[in-house]
């Protein structure tokens, strides 16, 4: 049965109840990385926000087709219409072609985003490749009489914008007077006709690196257009999501809004998603403050800021433990406890797959009936609720505590009764690994091996080798395995370094 999704849509300041455009087909737009450097976690957490938003969209019987572009060209530093674009500028640090520097990023962005465990988009569109549909969509804003040339390039008329549709603010909340008056004291000579107009379409120097012919001249295409131009090629003029982090809102998100207006009459997308930023240690993440995490630099254990690595999944798994419009504080002490918190999960499936079922009929314990059905219902429920990870993941956890009981003898498989193991076996793990995308593929593989050390483990125990059962122990634990001794056996859990 399809799910009622309720969602937050930014441009309403309002949680609504998601109604594609089209029945089955639903499109997603979500604006990629700037590729000039490696992914931070930063991009980690608007990855796995609308990884977690496509999978649930999946599990709810809808075809999503999900954009996600690169931005190569045209995005200027300080997000500005004046100064240097990011990509040039780091090709020409390193003396090599900005394609060299756009390659090796997406290279890289994509490596870490499959350890994360991120479906791939779709299509993933690189802005350089669609330089005619930018202009075209320029052209056209020209011709409507909403943007204007100057000196080779060409600015967006906000004034007339404003004047006419009064909606440029829409997304962002901001007014325009007091924008005017932030930006008059920093404001200098400037070829615009209006402080807010912004570029569509930029004139290229002769020593810019990356520059294409148009009606306007040698130049290069705004930031702004790029997102408008792909997303209306690859999913229409009015699709039904479009998302990116908080700080994309203004002035990316809300020039789109103006542009897609005038261009398609439309606000480009029914429903606008913001996941919030990433604090470092309770500070803002900048490279002013030394407190960047790369995303290669925490799974090495090479970042500044940690003693140690983490494995991939225990920063997905910290990531879905606040809900995606709240801020988040990454540090050392969050990602241990995150670490434990991953394992139990991990653990619970563990004990999940090793139990048989009963075969008796006898009745469950109605009080563990209850935990088991509630929790489950309450899973669905959460991401029902504008996709709260946090809520969901707690009622998993309700969960894992009758799977550890079970495991630790507190309870028997005839409490737990057939039916609740059907239910758990047949939500559990599919929230967990499907949904949460919280799949440990390293682990799986690793657990046949671990499986066949322990034989030599309890087969050293049997021969009172203790030197042999010290040294596996030792090891064991130094890769983050726990061997537990019981009377009669032993087994072993993912556990603490
Ligand atoms: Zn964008």
């Amino acid at each position: 049965m399809r799910q009622q999704v309720h969602l937050y849509n930014s441009i309403k300041r309002k949680k609504e109840l998601f109604e594609s455009i089209n029945d089955k087909r639903v499109g997603i737009y979500v604006c990629g990385p700037t590729v000039y450097g490696p992914a931070h976690v930063g991009h980690a957490r608007s990855a796995i926000t609308f990884d977690v938003i496509i999978r649930y969209l999946n599990c709810c019987g809808y075809n999503v087709k999900f954009i996600r572009n690169y931005t190569d060209v045209g995005h200027l530093e300080h997000d500005a219409d004046d100064g240097d674009d990011k990509v040039a500028k780091q090709a020409r640090n390193e003396h090599v072609d900005p394609m060299e520097i756009a390659q090796r990023y997406i290279n890289s962005y994509r490596r870490d985003m499959q350890l994360l465990n991120i479906l791939p988009p779709n299509i993933e569109p690189q802005a350089s490749g669609y330089i005619q549909e930018q202009i075209a969509i320029t052209e056209d804003i020209i011709s409507k009489g909403f943007a204007y040339e100057r000196n080779g390039s060409v600015y967006f008329d906000v004034r007339k914008y404003h004047n006419e549709y009064g909606t440029y603010g829409i997304l962002s909340g901001r007014n325009i007077d007091e924008l005017q008056q932030e930006t008059r004291r920093l404001n200098n000579q400037s070829e615009k006709n209006y402080f807010a107009d912004f570029a569509l379409w930029k004139v290229a120097t002769p020593q810019h690196i990356m520059q294409w012919k148009s009606p306007w001249g040698m130049g290069f295409p705004g930031w702004h257009t790029e997102c408008v131009a792909l997303g209306y090629k690859y999913l229409g003029k009015l699709f039904d999501i479009h998302g990116g982090g908080i700080d994309l809102k203004f002035p990316h998100h809300e020039c789109e809004i103006a542009q897609s207006q005038i261009a398609f009459g439309s606000n480009l997308a029914k429903y606008w998603i913001h996941n919030n930023l990433v604090n470092i240690r309770d500070q803002k993440m900048s490279k002013s403050l030394n407190n960047f995490i790369t995303l290669q630099d925490l799974f090495d254990g090479t970042s500044t800021v940690l003693s140690r690595p983490f494995a991939p999944m225990v920063l997905r798994f910290l990531i879905l433990q606040t809900h995606y419009r709240s801020t988040i504080d990454i540090s050392e002490t969050a990602l241990k406890s995150a670490e434990i918190g991953y394992y139990k999960l991990i653990n619970s499936l563990k004990i999940l797959e090793e139990i048989q079922s009963c075969d008796d009929n006898k009745t469950s314990e109605q009080e563990i009936n209850e935990i088991i059905t509630n929790n489950i219902e309450s899973c669905f429920e959460s991401l029902n609720d504008d996709f709260n990870t946090a809520k969901c993941l707690a009622s998993l956890f309700d969960i894992s505590k009758i799977l550890n009981d079970l495991a630790n003898s507190k309870i028997s498989i005839h409490d737990l009764g057939n039916n609740n193991m059907s239910l758990i076996k047949a939500n559990y793990p599919f929230i967990i690994k499907e949904i949460l995308g919280l799949d440990a593929h390293d682990l799986v593989r690793q657990k046949e091996y671990i499986d066949l050390i322990m034989k030599l483990y309890i087969q050293a125990k049997n021969d009172k080798n203790y030197n042999q059962v010290d040294f596996i122990r030792n090891n064991l634990r130094m890769m983050g395995i726990k061997i537990c001794d019981y009377k009669n056996s032993s087994s072993w859990n993912y556990g603490e370094k």
